[in-house]
């Protein structure tokens, strides 16, 4: 997927001011954690319930790599054939290699935050493989070419008008409508077109059994079961940190995530593959390719203080439940992953040099942490982030440098009391001069940002220092001194 995180402060501006998606965004705040709520007091004991989900992702992470050769073991042992990638360019090298040598011209794909991470479609499709998605929301936006919105909905901001005339363009209905039912029902007959001569289909993969080598997917639409069933070649891509111990946690954690996704006590449909079709069945593939990606996550696994990124089950939930993404929606993180999930998890694919926005629009009011299931300190990560590019000289941006001197010079002011009085009185004619009617509303050299939303006293003439020595009363420490005489 292309990456625009440089647009960050331009696209929120932009989507500010979008009245559609601030319309959209507030039904969203409002109404998704409700429905997170009805469904986690759905468990006979939802603490004990989280607290277990909790467990298992703490368990998953921690024994990731004798986990990942776990999975390989029983998966391979099941017919399964399981290649590693490294990074994005091996993974996608892996795809095209499939494709090419059965002579593939097109593939289906199911929803996968994976593929979209790597940016698989337009390596296929400039090498001559086309792919169609076909979850109804990566349909809509792959058909416009826009980013996703939401990990759970990537579509969800659209409006009818806009996927018919969009469907009108690609040929998926033949008269405009807005009638949801109808453009589904569309849709669908044109992908059952694409499924009838499938000999590829891809799938991203949301929970892999160690102990038995199964993967499964989670989907309300039937989509990701025809893109399984439908071809004689499937390939599962899933990032290492899939991986969970045991079925019953695999079980666990599915009934965690519906919940938590869209407030449904399970999905429409669970699917899972142990190896590709045996000789007494009927549907599946006839090879099963599992990729399992690292793209840079044995570095997060490695750095302790930020691992625990990799208990994220994409649910989707903190996203819900952010202020600023409240505001300004998923366009504006400019990848694959947004909201708070996307400012903890962007800095360590991208790098921290280029995704500072990201990790300082956030106001750390912890929402993200209280609700999320995976147990992730989000605020934490984001605090880490920020430290550790103030630390860093070499990648500091012009107001981290700026903020790092500030915060140099005043800690030193703060450590005496003579220095402290002489900075009060050298800094406040100069911040005075700057005052009108009492108050400063705005400051030169990049200090725009802190006064558009708000205005600071100008300094008093005295200091409270100042008044209490022209009130020439005892000093206290005095007084205490005496009284315990
Ligand atoms: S960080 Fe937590 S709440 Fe956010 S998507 Fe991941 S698991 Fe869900």
């Amino acid at each position: 997927m292309h990456n625009r995180v440089d647009k960050f402060k331009e696209t929120a501006r932009a989507e500010m001011k979008n009245e559609l998606s601030q319309a959209f965004l507030l039904m969203l705040s409002l109404g998704a954690p409700i429905m997170r709520q009805i469904g986690m007091s759905s468990f006979p004991d939802p603490a004990a319930a989280e607290a277990y989900g909790r467990a298992i992702r703490t368990e998953s992470i921690e024994r990731l790599p004798e986990l990942l050769e776990e999975f390989k073991k029983n998966a391979q042992a099941k017919g399964a054939k399981v290649i590693w990638a490294r990074d994005s360019a091996e993974a996608k090298a892996s795809v095209l290699d499939i494709a090419k040598k059965r002579g593939i011209n097109y593939i289906t794909k199911g929803k996968s935050m994976v593929t979209e991470e790597i940016g698989l479609n337009e390596h296929l499709i400039s090498n001559g493989v086309d792919v169609f998605e076909t979850d109804l929301g990566e349909v809509i936006t792959q058909m416009l070419s826009r980013a996703p919105f939401h990990i759970v909905g990537p579509a969800l901001n659209v409006p009818p008008e806009e996927i018919s005339a969009v469907f009108l363009k690609r040929g998926v209905i033949k008269q405009p409508t807005v009638n949801p039912v109808e453009l589904g029902k569309a849709v669908r007959e044109y992908m059952r077109e694409k499924f009838r001569y499938l000999d590829m289909g891809i799938v991203g993969v949301n929970m892999a059994v160690a102990e038995t080598g199964t993967i499964i997917n989670v989907e309300n639409e039937g989509n990701i079961r025809m893109n399984k069933s439908s071809p004689r070649t499937l390939v599962a891509i899933m990032s290492i940190e899939k991986v969970v111990p045991t079925m019953a946690d695999a079980l666990h954690m599915v009934r965690i995530l519906s919940r938590n996704c869209t407030g449904q006590k399970l999905t429409g449909y669970v699917s899972m593959d142990t190896g590709p079709k045996k000789s007494d069945e009927m549907d599946g593939p006839e090879e099963l390719f599992i990729i399992i990606v690292d793209n840079g996550r044995s570095e997060i696994y490695r750095d302790i203080k930020v691992r625990e990124i990799l208990k994220c089950i994409r649910c989707g939930a903190c996203l819900n439940a952010c202020p600023i993404y409240a505001k300004i929606g998923g366009y504006p993180y400019g990848f694959s992953y947004s909201g708070p999930m996307g400012q903890i998890l962007n800095p360590m694919l991208l790098g921290i040099e280029h995704t500072s926005d990201l990790f300082r629009a956030c106001t750390l009011c912890g929402a993200c942490k209280k609700i999320c299931p995976a147990g992730i300190d989000h605020p934490s990560i984001i605090l880490e982030y920020r430290a550790r590019q103030i630390k860093d000289r070499k990648h500091q941006t012009l107001s981290a440098r700026f903020e790092n001197n500030l915060a140099t010079c005043s800690s030193l002011a703060m450590s005496s009391s003579m220095l402290w009085n002489l900075a009060v009185k050298t800094v406040r004619p100069l911040f005075n001069s700057l005052a009108e009617d009492g108050y400063i509303r705005d400051m030169p050299f990049g200090a725009k940002g802190w006064f558009s939303c708000r205005n600071l006293r100008a300094m008093p003439d005295k200091t409270f220092h100042e008044i209490w020595k022209k009130l020439n009363l005892p000093n206290p420490d005095d007084v205490r001194k005496k009284e315990t005489l």
